[in-house]
């Protein structure tokens, strides 16, 4: 299919530069890009596909910024439930290391069909172990049969618990392999073009998992490929003692040391942040994918969102791992960036905040920071706004729905602040996802059988 037109959509959120919300609004969409937006009526009447969105709210699509595929084998681990980052870890290492390179693929498929129902079109995602023959490859192939955009990121761990570090040394990689592998995986798989199906980036796991050299080989190489660094940051005290402890920095000072920071960096987290830590992200350019479930899960903090924001760091959504979460569904996500954000705000003026100027995050915000905000983390100006020469990627809900009733005098905001639904219609340069509510690219309930069949066998190997 070349054309496709995109029309009567209730309201559209483009996320344009004026952020217009048009009313009956459409697309028409050729070769997978986006070539005109507006009222339905100023676009070509007739396309090889019609989409009629008539009740429907027509959305960019959701990008991700973080997660960890392979975790959703590994959901709700009793032992795992009720306890902080480091322990959290710790019960989870022995189990992940049992994974082979059917676990990564269809993980990866299980992770991408959750994000796809729930608004995503482009995810990021972090994978920093490789046991049993694993590679990043199986996760690449995997996420060609869903039809995300996929950024793939060549996860690393490689300071054991003999060397100071926290996983067990049986999980770790030899820091030379790690760096061929990142090389050769960038030239396989790296697409700087427009439009790109599959970015690939470097992600050494976090400060208390890789040594400082492989911090710094891993900006080189990532420098002279000009492709983006990615890890985990100022996530918790555990973390900040740890750091200070063994480096004599907090974390964000420490990775300063390892230069690693910059517009090609973007951390996860960064919850556990101080305002001249937030000046510095905002001046060099590093970008944060925030991952409010995650943080209430682990009862990690609450990111300062807004001073980020007002600072002007870029901010992208995340639901981070499954393991964590435990779910992929990214606009529930955004729902609570929002809620907790406002809680964040209410517990540090200790009174009873208003909107507007008092800094409570708005629904609209939420959206912009899931869509524009995450854009601009991956470091990609093709995505994230419904405009002319952009990718064709979108999602759109039928407003007629229990979640919404009520609610449709802003069915902008009620996409955010009602209880969180599965989308209707998700479009990858032009392709459906998701249509009718349903997978178009996977037989979703033979997936969960394989899922279930394969979660089983990591546990009783
Ligand atoms: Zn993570």
């Amino acid at each position: 299919m070349d054309t496709l037109l995109v029309k009567n959509a209730d309201i559209m959120v483009t996320m344009d530069d004026q952020r217009r919300e048009v009313r009956n609004g459409g697309l028409f969409i050729r070769g997978g890009f986006i070539e005109q937006v507006g009222a339905t009526k100023d676009l070509p009447a007739e396309a090889e596909v019609v989409l009629d969105l008539s009740d429907h709210i027509l959305l960019p699509g959701l990008i991700n910024t973080h997660h960890h595929f392979y975790q959703t084998l590994t959901r709700v681990i009793p032992d795992a439930q009720d306890v902080g980052l480091f322990n959290w870890l710790k019960t989870l290492y022995p189990i992940w290391a049992r994974m082979k390179p059917e676990h990564i693929r269809i993980s990866t498929k299980t992770a991408l069909s959750e994000l796809a129902l729930s608004g995503c079109t482009t995810a990021s995602d972090h994978l920093y172990l490789f046991p049993n023959g694993s590679r990043l490859d199986d996760e690449i192939e995997a996420a060609k049969e869903i039809g995300l955009r996929l950024h793939a990121l060549r996860g690393s761990m490689s300071l054991g618990e003999s060397q100071g570090g926290l996983p067990p040394d049986s999980v770790v990689e030899d820091e030379d392999y790690i760096l061929k592998d990142s090389q050769r995986l960038i030239e396989t798989y790296h697409d700087s073009r427009p439009g790109a199906m599959t970015q690939v980036a470097l992600a050494p796991c976090s400060p208390f998992s890789v040594t400082g050299d492989l911090m710094k080989s891993s900006v080189e190489l990532a420098r002279a490929y000009g492709v983006r660094l990615h890890t985990h940051l100022a996530e918790t005290k555990d973390e900040e003692i740890f750091c200070l402890e063994k480096f004599g920095h907090r974390p964000v000072a420490y990775m300063e040391t390892l230069g690693w920071v910059g517009p090609q960096v973007w951390f996860a987290h960064s919850v556990h942040v101080i305002p001249s830590e937030i000046d510095l992200y905002a001046r060099t350019g590093c970008g944060v994918a925030h991952c409010p479930t995650s943080n209430m899960r682990l009862a990690s903090g609450i990111a300062p969102v807004m001073a980020m924001l007002k600072a002007g760091v870029n901010v992208g959504v995340g639901v981070d791992g499954s393991a964590s979460n435990d779910g992929s569904h990214l606009m529930e996500e955004v729902r609570q960036a929002m809620l907790i954000s406002r809680l964040g705000e209410g517990v540090r003026l200790a009174s009873m905040p208003q909107g507007g100027s008092n800094g409570l995050m708005t629904a609209r915000q939420a959206l912009e920071i899931a869509t524009q905000g995450g854009a601009a983390v991956l470091g990609r100006d093709d995505i994230g706004s419904l405009q002319v020469g952009k990718c064709a990627d979108f999602v759109a809900i039928n407003l007629n729905r229990l979640e919404y009733a009520g609610a449709l005098h802003d069915p902008v905001a009620a996409v955010v602040f009602c209880a969180p639904v599965r989308v209707d219609f998700n479009v990858v340069g032009g392709k459906f996802v998701v249509k009718g509510g349903k997978l178009a690219t996977v037989d979703h309930p033979s997936l969960v059988n394989e899922h279930n069949l394969w979660a089983r066998k990591l546990l009783e190997d």
